[in-house]
């Protein structure tokens, strides 16, 4: 049937690809995918051929108008990343948003992300997570952003790459304090690894070893239970005694 399609591709082993995804992929009158050559590439290694146009953060104001012009005409239009999944840290949302404001239909097949494959390995609680994409790349900015999640009571998942890693576990110590982490490097890759530890011990490990090569994902455990509520107390007791209740109104 006609419409946008959200497709996964894998994230490192072509395996990961699913049948119902290279099936629309198969069908598309046009793939949308970041970089031509990248899914070019992925095509010929399911034996497929189908028209690819380039959408991305360059020129993704220019080309959504050609997509959604395409879909009024009733055509199958796939969209793809370089690997993952569309609109997790990669284009697309605005896309979805304008084809739900014109009732065009859209749908899902999904498949491998970073982000899930990481959280399923790090061996922290799963129960609630806070995806935060990737993190300012300068420490200053990097610790406000990290100040924004220290009180988040769930798991905070990032994208991180090698050369900043070691900055970010120091930061991550600094400002989110003692708690466990996992790094998930080259995830379904030939090497492929999880290390796992205190934040502190993580940051002195790369800040030793040095920017690690491949792609990467830091996992963080929520803080420590009680935590966060004795912090909250501890703020509200010292507001109720210098009887500055309108500070937080
Ligand atoms: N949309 C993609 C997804 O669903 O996973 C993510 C795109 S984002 C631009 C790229 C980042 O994802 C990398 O910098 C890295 O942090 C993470 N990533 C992608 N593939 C990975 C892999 N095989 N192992 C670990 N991290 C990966």
């Amino acid at each position: 049937a006609s419409g946008l399609y959200i497709v996964a591709t894998p994230i490192g082993n072509l395996g990961d690809m699913t049948v119902r995804g290279r099936d629309i992929l198969a069908e598309a009158d046009l793939i949308a995918c970041e970089d031509t050559r990248v899914t070019g590439k992925l095509l010929s290694a399911f034996g497929l051929k189908r028209p690819l146009l380039a959408y991305n953060d360059h020129n993704a104001d220019k080309v959504r108008p050609k997509l959604l012009e395409m879909l009024r005409a009733r055509r199958i239009v796939a969209l793809v990343s370089d690997a993952g999944t569309p609109l997790i840290s990669d284009p697309g949302y605005k896309l979805v948003r304008d084809c739900v404001a014109e009732g065009l239909p859209v749908t899902a097949a999904p498949g491998a992300s970073a982000l899930l494959a990481a959280l399923t390995l790090a061996g922290l609680p799963t129960d609630r997570f806070l995806f935060a994409g990737f993190l300012p790349p300068k420490s200053a900015a990097r610790r406000g952003a990290l100040g924004e999640l220290a009180a988040v009571p769930a798991t905070l998942v990032f994208y991180e790459t090698g050369p900043r890693l070691a900055g970010s576990l120091a930061d991550m110590a600094a400002v989110l304090g003692a708690r466990e982490g996992a790094v998930a490097r080259e995830l379904t890759k030939l090497f492929e690894e999880v290390r796992r530890g205190p934040l502190a011990e993580l940051a002195a490990h790369y800040a030793e070893m040095g920017g690690p090569k491949g792609e990467i994902v830091v996992i963080v455990g929520p803080p420590p239970a009680g935590e966060t509520a004795a912090e909250d107390l501890d703020a509200a007791l010292r507001r109720a005694l210098s009887g500055n209740s309108t500070r937080d109104a």
